[in-house]
């Protein structure tokens, strides 16, 4: 069986949408596409009249050199977000199929789901937001097409053990595709599976350049999988998914000055994460700060709501999670630069926090 036995027919069958640009290309005279022959005001070279190139090699070669995949197991996309959008369109035939996901987690899964009227299977997290493997297999049944992990969690911040995500892996063999989503992995101790996906046909993930790569504007993101995968999603893409003056940030980001300072960058969020979370932890009202591999802490308060006002006053807004299962007292921190850290913090520490004293007309 092939992992694509698991996709729709009729998108494994149909007619992609052929462009001009993918039809013909490198001509001196370019009449082919009904662009203007003349280049926008202010495009300082880019070349900004002419379609893009669908998926840029220069731009997919770093990415497979960064990533560790053949040139021919990643595509590129607007973001992760879209990635997850397309891999749901292929696989789920609405009104039929599944999706199972393990909540508190990232809200997109759903939301695609629900686009595609696709089932949304919910298997919780544990209580400490480790994942129940063996609840999450037993959820699989034959409707379900994709298994979404989340590592590290948004919200939560916390990573998969790498071999309970080969554990699911193994097990939903020639049943799902099993779609694991990095967004966050760069900030982690662990590393990306995307070397698993040689050995499994059926693993896809999703990585960004959205949070650790400081481009979350130019909307860039990465499905790793199986060729024949990639060949699909690729039918299903728009023609021109990507910006040029987006592909053109990315490079000069992806360069090796680029990288180096990106680097330097996740070295200051880890550091900072240490730090803030020993500090939040000693703050009057404070509950818990949850252990996170990410560039966030999910904390939780005695009272949320005010602590969210009371940031909010001093102009600091973060992530209102109480609507999360399981997180019903927490806020979402995205760690910033130190200084503004530290801000959090003596807003935090100054007294309206635990004295309910916030001159609070809002409520
Ligand atoms: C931010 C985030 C994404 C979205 O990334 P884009 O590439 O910006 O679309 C995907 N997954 C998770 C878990 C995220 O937190």
């Amino acid at each position: 069986m092939s992992v694509l036995d698991l996709a729709r027919p009729e998108i494994r069958s149909m007619q992609p949408y052929s462009s001009a640009r993918t039809e013909a290309g490198g001509g001196q005279i370019m009449l082919n596409a009904n662009e203007s022959p003349w280049a926008p005001n202010g495009d300082e070279g880019l070349g900004c009249n002419r379609y893009p190139d669908p998926q840029p090699e220069a731009l997919l070669q770093t990415l497979a050199a960064l990533y560790g995949v053949r040139r021919n197991q990643l595509c590129v996309g607007r973001g992760s977000d879209e990635m997850i959008d397309l891999l749901i369109r292929a696989f789920c035939r609405a009104g039929e199929d599944a999706i199972v996901i393990q909540p508190p987690t990232f809200g997109m899964y759903s939301v695609c789901a629900r686009i595609q009227n696709a089932a949304v299977i919910e298997v919780p997290l544990a209580e400490d937001f480790s994942l129940d493997v063996d609840a999450l297999l037993a959820a699989v049944t034959p409707a379900v097409k994709l298994v979404f992990l989340c590592t590290p969690n948004n919200p939560s911040g916390r990573s998969i053990p790498r071999a309970e995500i080969e554990r699911v892996a193994q097990a939903l063999a020639g049943r799902a595709l099993l779609v694991v989503d990095e967004a966050y992995v760069e900030f982690s101790d662990q590393r990306s599976v995307v070397d698993l996906i040689d050995r499994y046909e059926h693993l896809a993930v999703l990585r960004t350049l959205s949070k650790a790569w400081a481009l979350a504007g130019a909307r860039i993101g990465s499905l790793l999988a199986n060729a024949e995968v990639i060949e699909l999603i690729r039918r299903i893409m728009p023609p021109y998914p990507l910006p040029l003056p987006c592909v053109a940030a990315a490079l000069v980001e992806l360069s090796p000055t680029g990288q180096a300072s990106a680097n330097e960058k996740i070295g200051i969020v880890r550091a900072q994460r240490l730090l803030m979370s020993k500090a939040l932890a000693q703050v009057p009202g404070v509950r818990e700060v949850l252990p996170s591999a990410a560039n966030f802490l999910a904390v939780r308060f005695d009272d949320a709501a005010s602590v969210y006002r009371q940031l909010q006053q001093a102009g600091i807004v973060v992530r209102d999670i109480r609507r999360y299962p399981n997180l019903h007292d927490a806020l979402r921190i995205t760690l910033g630069t130190p200084a503004e850290n530290a801000r959090v913090l003596s807003v935090l520490k100054s007294p309206a926090v635990d004295g309910r004293g916030v001159a609070d007309g809002s409520a």
